[in-house]
């Protein structure tokens, strides 16, 4: 769904976050392709003020009501202005609008995504959290309205460019020899053997386990290739960021956990593989800039030039693969049980994670208690299996409660 002239229109949740500047970006840069028709943030009412000004969406939304005179004030022109989480849901179903864009940090997005999905609206995903917590409630949804899930992760995006052919024409599902996948996915990844997502490996990379005791929060905040909003920033520091997008990959495209696999590659210039069953591996090589695949997400499936530097072959001097450390980083262990056993266990590992990082960097746990506590969550919860939607956001709901009295027991 898009206009005559092949331009998209893109609701953009999450416009005064790190993945919000770099979507605001995109647009000012293919204009022809892509049109900002509302903008929503939390509570940030100056910098979504600054941003709809500069973009002008005829919406706006704040969630946080006590603001909204903050807003009106500062824009310089009139939007129609939503408000609270209600106005979140609104604003995700514009009738304008052909896409939207969630790049709303933790679970907040859920909720309006489902919303978008059912006004038939497309849906660019950068809020990993919400497919880790609802991956086969958002993608059933999607299948059964009939819009498309792009990925804007680095690393999805990258697969979602190798798996390009293998998209499913039709929604009759043909059976192959691998029935989860033509269940599940848009995809045909029957001759798919693994996906490879590639890890940075995070500040710590070399970091010795003994030492991990003593790491700061400031230290964790210093990411040595993306800049990103802080929550993703420490999950690249424990590796939770590549478990949740190890069960990412496994919603998005359909395949089993075992085929999910993680290599370290520190220059972040290979952004994914796809290896199939004839030996042969796909990648897709950019510099680490979320304006390459939040553009793609939005022109897919074209491609149009942008004012984004190619990479220059003869400034890089190497490109490395190393092995995780998965002893000395559980978390992509604990991704993987949580994805293999699924229902509700990837919903609390997520809430578990993301009070155990508030935790860290409000200096009230140290940095390998992250784990320690996901883990102790993930294990007292009895999982549900095909979970709805209550059932996710009553084990999210219990996992941070959990997750938070692990947190007091620590600080006694
Ligand atoms: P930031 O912390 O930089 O920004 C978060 C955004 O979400 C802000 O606009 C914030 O608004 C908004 N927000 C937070 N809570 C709510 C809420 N309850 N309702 C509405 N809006 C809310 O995060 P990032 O941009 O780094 O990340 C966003 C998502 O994208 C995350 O899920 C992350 O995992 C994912 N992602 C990010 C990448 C990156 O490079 N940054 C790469 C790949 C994925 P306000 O400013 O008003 O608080
Ligand atoms: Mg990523």
């Amino acid at each position: 769904m898009e206009n005559s002239k092949g331009r998209k229109r893109v609701v953009l949740l999450g416009a005064t976050g790190s993945i919000g500047e770099s979507a605001l970006k995109v647009a000012c840069d293919i204009p022809e392709r892509m049109e900002i028709v509302g903008l929503a943030a939390k509570s940030n009412a100056q910098k979504l003020a600054e941003a709809a000004n500069e973009v002008r969406p005829e919406s706006v939304c704040l969630v946080d009501e006590t603001r909204i005179d903050v807003l009106r004030r500062a824009l310089d022109y009139q939007p129609r202005i939503f408000s609270g989480e209600v106005g979140l849901l609104e604003i995700a179903c514009l009738t304008n609008a052909d896409m939207v864009l969630v790049a709303i940090v933790g679970t907040a997005g859920l909720r309006p995504a489902l919303a978008a999905i059912e006004a038939g609206k497309d849906l660019a995903v950068a809020s990993k959290e919400i497919l880790v917590m609802a991956g086969e409630i958002v993608m059933r949804e999607a299948r059964e309205n009939s819009v498309h899930v792009l990925p804007v992760d680095s690393e999805h995006n990258a697969i979602f460019q190798c798996l390009e052919g293998k998209r499913r024409t039709s929604n009759i599902q043909h059976p192959t020899s691998n029935p989860f996948g033509a269940e599940r996915s848009a995809f045909d990844v029957s001759d798919v053997r693994r996906i490879i997502l590639t890890a940075s490996g995070g500040p710590f990379r070399e970091t010795p386990r003994k030492d991990f005791d003593s790491i700061t929060a400031e230290q964790a905040l210093k990411h040595p290739t993306w800049n990103m909003g802080p929550k993703i920033t420490i999950d690249s520091a424990t590796l939770f960021n590549k478990g949740l997008e190890m069960i990412e990959a496994h919603w998005l495209f359909g395949v089993e956990m075992d085929r999910v696999e993680v290599v370290i590659h520190p220059q972040s210039i290979v952004h994914s593989m796809v290896e199939f069953a004839d030996g042969s591996t796909l990648a897709q090589l950019s510099y680490s800039n979320m304006r390459f695949p939040i553009q793609y997400a939005v022109t897919w499936p074209d491609r149009v030039p942008n004012t984004l530097p190619p990479l220059d072959f003869s400034k890089l001097s190497k490109l490395e693969f190393f092995t995780p450390r998965y002893d000395d980083f559980p978390a992509m262990n604990l991704a993987r049980r949580a994805g293999e056993t699924g229902g509700t266990l990837p919903a609390v590992m997520n809430a578990a994670n993301e009070i155990a990082v508030a935790a860290f960097l409000n200096r009230q746990v140290r940095f390998p208690d992250i784990w320690r506590i996901v883990e102790e969550v993930m294990n007292r919860h009895a999982p549900v299996a095909h979970p709805d939607l209550d059932a996710i956001l009553q084990a999210d709901q219990w996992a941070r409660n959990e997750a938070q009295g692990c947190v007091k027991s620590r600080n006694r």
